[in-house]
């Protein structure tokens, strides 16, 4: 049997057309985690997919939007009983957003904590320039057994991510994170059991395009010649990944 691909951090509601996007996931029969910016865009991220195989919404709240957008944290709160999966969230420390790093961080720390108190979430997390910020509050907030933390795109160091990977974090990497040296030997360092693959699309770019969830494909492709493995052994992986995430043995995104 052919393992099916993982595309666990996008944006489809950023596409020109949601329910296109996520037709287009559902045929390719790509397990997709389309995340949300705002909880203000979850329900209708929720509707069109919550009858999908394949798609699941997750309901965030950027940390990028955090300095204009932090009362919707109310908003955020409302839905998380009805959500399994949350994100995008997280700290952006870059210096466009380092002025509301603070802000961030309640807000951050407060995301954990409810997750904790409802159990059984599975979380997409941003840590631009902000892992050991990002590790500190999982580490003090979201206790092991309450939730599954997923870092997306994770740019820390060796040691970070050594340190993510004892508190149970898993990474999920895209084709723009290989495409230097730096982000080549942190991938190759990073454990086989903990990896999962996403494009972040429609930000990232292929062939001279923004990307799309079957750009996961090439990805896998890289990891497995960056990692030795054959491209089936890489995506028989990851779904088994997917599954350990989820914590069932059933089909893997049911909620
Ligand atoms: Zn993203």
């Amino acid at each position: 049997m052919k393992a099916a691909l993982v595309d666990f951090h996008c944006h489809l509601d950023l596409f020109p057309d949601l329910a296109s996007a996520i037709s287009a996931a559902e045929t390719a029969g790509i397990y997709t985690l389309t995340v949300t910016t705002t909880p203000r865009a979850w329900p209708r991220n929720y509707d069109l997919t919550r009858k999908t195989k394949y798609i699941r919404a997750a309901l965030g709240l950027h940390p990028q939007l955090v300095a204009e957008r932090s009362a919707e944290i109310k908003l955020w709160e409302e839905y998380l009983p009805h959500a399994r999966y949350v994100g995008e969230v997280g700290i952006d420390a870059g210096p466009q957003y380092y002025r509301s790093v603070d802000l961030q961080k309640e807000i951050f720390a407060t995301i954990l904590r409810k997750c904790a108190e409802t159990g059984g979430k599975v979380l997409t997390v941003h840590s631009v320039r902000a892992a050991t910020a990002v590790l500190d509050l999982i580490e003090s907030h979201l206790p092991r057994h309450r939730g599954q933390v997923v870092l997306h795109w994770f740019t820390g160091s060796k040691s970070e991510a050594r340190r993510a990977a004892d508190l149970g974090c898993y990474f999920s990497v895209n084709a723009a994170m290989m495409r230097n040296e730096r982000g080549c030997g942190l991938v190759a360092a990073l454990p086989s059991d903990r990896l999962l693959t996403e494009t972040d699309a429609p930000f990232t770019r292929a062939d001279n395009r923004s990307t799309s969830p079957s750009d996961v494909k090439a990805t896998v492709e890289a990891l497995a010649a960056l990692r030795r493995e054959t491209p089936e052994n890489m995506a028989h992986m990851i779904s088994s990944n997917l599954r350990a995430v989820l914590g069932d043995a059933g089909a893997p995104l049911d909620d």
